[in-house]
């Protein structure tokens, strides 16, 4: 039970301080302190009156409640995010993710001719020596995308969230020497210089970790990323045509051999996130979705089809993976995105 202090004088409670306390009614301020009671909170009602001692029980209980929440809540130093940040914008640069290793690896086996054999045998190549050498594995190290998965009991403190992000960023491409890639302004297009502001994606969860990920996007593969409003009656056809045909005009362009991310349904903005979140699955892993799953595998045989090869040279290894991503959408439509990703497809993950 909440008790308060002093007296039930109504008519005092306007611009007066309330000690909300733990077991009993104190018969004075200073004597309610030595009790030694838990004090969970001076409240200052500035502009109520209260009229009832219910009324005022019940307030109390909420606050009462808030702080019994606010003790559970893990606190999170915005420091610690810049680190972890900085780091993985260094790993993600320079180790090529071990799925997408074994994907090109697998190529090789696949491939019968000796070209796109050689140039696969030659990102594998490319891949170690990055790893020894800690050097980035694409001169291309990306505009940074990073991702926070944030649970809802976790209190950030010691600044801005958004900052803290963004001078991870700066301290990672810097303290890692990678390439700043990324202009102020798409119109007057002056660099930066530190490779800010990185595009964040937030998303609130349960527990009080925070799951980041960061991945950096090279524009090759970004700037044959397409999208396209599709009426409902296109289909699942609809939706193949356009992921093929968008495989089809990146020829080259993208660095392949790619991952494909297909987003699908959601407004215009959100199919394009689920395209680049469907990057983000391991290669190699199936899709929980049964039906999804064999859209993937018929896509993949299809863009495999195409000869584009690795690097654009002819072969059967256009795409190492098809990764699909859906979301509820209107009667009215059918949105979808195909984001390429390159042969590097970068991203690194911690929890803090
Ligand atoms: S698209 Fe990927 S592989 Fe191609 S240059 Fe950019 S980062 Fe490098």
């Amino acid at each position: 039970m909440l008790i308060f202090h002093p007296h039930n004088e109504f008519d005092d409670l306007k611009n007066c301080y309330w000690l909300v306390g733990g077991t009993h009614l104190g018969s004075g301020l200073p004597n309610f302190y030595e009790s030694g009671q838990i004090v969970l909170k001076f409240i200052r009602y500035k502009y109520k009156v209260m009229t009832s001692l219910d009324k005022l029980s019940k307030m109390f209980k909420l606050e009462y409640n808030l702080n019994i929440k606010r003790d559970t809540m893990r606190e999170i130093n915005t420091s610690v995010i810049t680190d972890t940040v900085a780091k993985l914008c260094i790993n993600a640069n320079i180790y090529l993710n071990d799925d997408i290793k074994e994907a090109l690896i697998k190529g090789i086996g696949n491939e019968t001719a000796l070209l796109p054999k050689n140039i696969l045998n030659i990102l594998v190549e490319n891949a170690s020596v990055a790893h020894d050498t800690k050097s980035p594995i694409c001169q291309d190290t990306g505009m940074a995308m990073v991702y926070l998965d944030i649970g809802q009991d976790v209190h950030i403190v010691g600044g801005n969230i958004t900052d803290a992000i963004n001078a991870g960023v700066a301290l990672g491409y810097e303290k890692g020497y990678l390439r700043k890639s990324v202009v102020g302004n798409p119109l007057t297009r002056i660099n930066t210089k530190d490779n800010t502001p990185a595009i964040i994606h937030y998303n609130i969860v349960e527990g009080s970790n925070i799951d980041i990920t960061v991945s950096p996007k090279g524009f090759g593969s970004e700037n044959m990323s397409r999208l396209k409003m599709l009426m409902p009656s296109a289909g699942l056809q609809g939706i193949k045509d356009f992921a093929v045909e968008t495989v089809k005009l990146a020829g080259s362009n993208a660095c392949p051999p790619i991952i494909v991310g297909i987003g699908i349904g959601g407004t215009m903005e959100k199919c394009a996130t689920l395209a680049k979140k469907a990057l983000l699955r391991d290669v190699g892993t199936d899709n929980p979705d049964k039906t999804l799953h064999d859209i993937e595998q018929d896509l993949l045989e299809e863009i495999n089809k195409l000869n584009i090869g690795p690097a654009g040279f002819g072969g059967k290894t256009t795409a190492l993976a098809v990764h699909i991503e859906v979301f509820a959408t209107h009667i009215a439509g059918l949105p979808v995105c195909v984001n390429t990703g390159c042969h590097v497809t970068r991203h690194a993950s911690e929890r803090i």
